[in-house]
């Protein structure tokens, strides 16, 4: 049996990964599952799936907790620390599915375990892509992409020589604002901004997509991952979300990777990797689709894939300025208090604050230092928010 544990367990991706997981329950011992808010789906699934312990990220809900699995003997806990406790709990295989940069320290803490690592929380290598890739290089650990681009361009890559790629490209649908005349966005609602047209995700990632602000982080995890240059990663609009990513070669080869838009495909490669298994996935009829349409991404509307350009030229810590300032920008927005295009030009506004001061960019990438870099960003785009309501 292997041993699994899931962290973020009741969002979107925790809940397909416990999809694929419960239609095998014997080929699983679950060690671990976490969640924050959501503690009646979080006692619900440790019951299921016969978990050791349940953790909330929520201090306050521990009793909540307590309540809601009483009696089966599986074991409580709440709190940030206690979320990075649970990944040094041994096991084989981890999914890193908390959103946000928190979902970066119990990621480093499972690689230290040796354990792989299914990372969907994308935030872990724009914040830190290098102590990331070290630590599971010191630990003997893989890390296996779960975002649907990564996926595609890994699976693209197997067999593969690296020197002979000359550029990836990964595809975006544009979000909900595709369409969109630039003039309107200021007036853009937070449900409109929430809907998506092709994937069913977390409400930020939503958000996210229609900002492109996930596909400023996926180029920088592109680069964090695959470890090209810059100038070797493209963006590629294409609305139907069906060819995730391209990887083009010297002899002027793409190849593509096509797939419905079901995050279980990528949760599920990342499961069985290096094996392939049937998944519960839709089966493409391309006779059916008849076209795939493609366009060149506008940085006039998605201004975050220039702003992406600027964090990799700078280096060093300015990812996890770039997202830290994204979050509370993106919390900016879904409180109200932020327009959908101000996102961008907090971001922009902290990381010129931020990236002329070396001291903070250019210290060496330890956890403690880009948790205090994170939350200098998080104080410098709140400030920035602050003068512009002011
Ligand atoms: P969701 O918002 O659906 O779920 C987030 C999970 O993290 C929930 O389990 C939530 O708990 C938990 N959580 C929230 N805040 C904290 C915190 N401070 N500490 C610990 N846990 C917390 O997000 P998604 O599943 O959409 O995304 C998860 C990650 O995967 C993100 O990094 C995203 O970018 C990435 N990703 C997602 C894709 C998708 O299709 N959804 C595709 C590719 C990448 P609760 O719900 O109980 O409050
Ligand atoms: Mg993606």
């Amino acid at each position: 049996m292997r041993r699994i544990s899931i962290f973020g367990a009741t969002g979107s991706i925790g809940q397909n990964t416990i999809d694929l997981i419960a239609r095998a329950p014997d080929a699983y011992n679950v060690v671990a599952l976490t969640g924050a808010g959501n503690i009646a789906q979080l006692a619900q699934d440790a019951r299921r799936l016969g978990a050791d312990i349940a953790v909330t990220a929520h201090d306050h809900l521990l009793d909540d907790l307590r309540e809601a699995l009483h009696g089966s003997g599986i074991d409580c806990a709440a709190g940030t620390d206690a979320i990075r406790e649970a990944a040094t709990r041994p096991v084989d295989w981890v999914m890193s599915a908390i959103v946000g940069a928190a979902g970066l320290a119990p990621g480093i803490e499972a690689l230290k375990q040796g354990a792989t690592l299914a990372l969907a929380n994308k935030e872990s290598l724009v914040c830190a892509g290098s102590l990331m890739l070290h630590t599971a290089q010191a630990h003997g650990a893989a890390i296996l992409p779960v975002d649907s681009e990564h996926s595609a361009v890994f699976q693209a890559l197997i067999g593969e020589d690296m020197a002979a790629v000359e550029r990836i490209i990964i595809t975006a649908s544009g979000g909900a604002f595709r369409d969109w005349p630039l003039e309107k966005l200021a007036d853009a609602t937070l449900e409109q901004a929430s809907s998506h047209p092709n994937w069913d995700m977390g409400q930020r990632i939503t958000i996210d997509s229609a900002s492109m602000f996930n596909k400023a982080m996926e180029v920088i995890e592109t680069r964090e991952y695959f470890g090209i240059y810059p100038s070797q990663i493209e963006v590629l609009v294409h609305p139907q979300s069906m060819i995730h990513a391209l990887v083009g070669f010297n002899d002027g080869a793409l190849m593509a990777h096509i797939g419905p838009p079901d995050m279980r495909h990528a949760i599920g490669f990342a499961l069985h990797h290096p094996q392939r298994r049937t998944l519960p996935v839709e089966r493409l009829d391309l006779a059916k689709i008849g076209s795939f349409e493609f366009r060149a991404p506008d940085e006039a509307r998605w201004p975050a894939l220039r702003l992406a350009r600027e964090v990799m030229a700078r280096g060093g810590m300015a990812g996890a300025v770039f997202n830290a300032a994204k979050e509370v920008a993106l919390d900016g927005f879904i409180d109200g208090h932020l327009r959908f295009p101000q996102m961008a030009q907090v971001v922009e506004d902290t990381l010129e604050q931020l990236n002329s001061d070396n001291n903070v960019i250019d210290a060496t990438m330890t956890l403690d230092n880009v948790a205090q870099v994170d939350h200098l960003a998080r104080q410098a785009a709140k400030a920035v928010i602050k003068k512009r309501a002011g």
